[in-house]
């Protein structure tokens, strides 16, 4: 399967810090085209950022969507409007949605199928607490989250999907799970999606990690056979330590 490496630069980076972000990266991983390279800065650059990234493999993504088509939403941006400024996938449901902004499995679901209305491809974030984690409540909680996401959707489309699963306790603590804890989940999802799903379909969704993924971890954690990729935030705002990423060799 194609590996998937994300990059969520979350709410950093104003449009000249981007822009060099953008130029470094689009050096370091050039003719490196055996991974799916995908970038998501803050709405404000993606236009302008999208220009910069033609012809270079690196795809353009959101931090987030809305489900509605366009109206009286302020503050809200729809997948049109993101298809429009040159983006081809989306975080959907990231932890920091759901802990600060009140996402829960059923805006993320809704979400999910508004982003594949558009013909954008979603990468859907689930993940466990600490206190979930050591109640032994992880898999129940991460198979839940998603079931309930990716409800209503056809056998098919989910091939355009990428779940995510990042434990709460791993993002941007430097605290990474261990290659064996990440694979028992994704092993678990995989095998809930293979309940869910068609096979040959399943088999092609990529499960992806995130949690301080870095340059000196991402070698073994790639080397899990149910790790398809990974989401990158705070390595991803440094373009050697991301490229570094994107250039992982599974050990
Ligand atoms: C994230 O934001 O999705 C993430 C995994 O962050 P970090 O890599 O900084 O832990």
């Amino acid at each position: 399967m194609r590996p998937l490496i994300a990059g969520n630069w979350k709410m950093n980076t104003d449009l000249k810090q981007g822009v060099d972000l953008v130029l470094a990266l689009r050096d370091l991983v050039k003719g490196h085209d055996s991974v799916d390279c995908v970038i998501a800065p803050p709405f404000t650059a993606i236009h302008h950022l999208s220009h910069l990234l033609a012809g270079s493999g690196i795809e353009m993504c959101a931090q987030d969507i809305f489900w509605e088509k366009s109206g009286a939403y302020t503050g809200e941006i729809s997948g049109e409007m993101l298809v429009s400024a040159g983006c081809r996938h989306v975080i959907i449901g990231h932890s920091e949605r759901r802990q600060f902004f009140g996402e829960t499995d059923e805006t993320v679901n809704k979400k999910v199928l508004a982003a594949l209305r558009h013909g954008l491809k979603p990468i859907m974030c689930v993940g466990e607490s600490l206190d979930e984690r050591e109640a032994n409540k992880t898999i129940q909680t991460v198979c839940s989250q998603v079931k309930k996401g990716l409800a209503g959707l056809s056998g098919t489309a989910l091939r355009d999907i990428a779940v995510a699963y990042e434990p709460i306790w791993a993002i941007g603590t430097g605290r990474t799970a261990t290659p064996q804890q990440a694979e028992e989940v994704h092993n678990s999802i995989r095998g809930l999606l293979y309940e869910l799903f068609d096979g040959a379909t399943v088999k092609e969704t990529r499960i992806i990690y995130g949690g301080s993924v870095k340059g000196d971890n991402i070698d073994v954690l790639m080397a899990q056979p149910n790790i398809d990729g990974a989401l990158v935030g705070g390595a991803s705002l440094k373009a050697d330590e991301f490229a570094r990423i994107v250039k992982f060799q599974p050990v």
